[in-house]
């Protein structure tokens, strides 16, 4: 049984046994991933939206650089989902709001590799 909490609005987004992209029924945001690391949830949710996505890592890396009062959060999110003994990584993205521009801001708060 897994379960999953939007980070946009808090609201339940998901739960079953198993998750697949969907949208969170509270605030509308889209959801993607169900991987075991950020990057590759960013991956996911850049394929499962059909955009590009040139450096999953750099998005993955920003986000988790934003200050907590940063307003790209009211966009996007990055969240784990809960289950028994582990759990897989999901991005969400507001109702509304363009995936691949948030996606291009969240890089640009990531430390690129040397
Ligand atoms: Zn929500």
């Amino acid at each position: 049984m897994a379960e999953l909490t939007c980070p946009l609005c808090h609201g339940r987004a998901a739960e079953g046994a198993e998750i697949a992209a969907a949208r969170c029924p509270s605030c509308g945001a889209r959801f993607a991933g169900g991987t075991e690391d950020p990057p590759t949830a960013v991956a996911a949710a850049s394929e499962s939206w059909t955009i590009e996505t040139p450096d999953a890592r750099l998005v993955a890396d920003g986000l988790f650089r934003l200050a907590p009062d940063e307003p790209l959060l009211e966009r996007l999110g990055i969240t784990t989902d809960r289950r028994d003994g582990f759990y897989r990584w999901w991005v969400f993205v507001a109702e509304g709001a363009d995936p691949a521009a948030a996606f291009s801001e969240a890089a640009s708060h990531g430390l690129p590799r040397t």
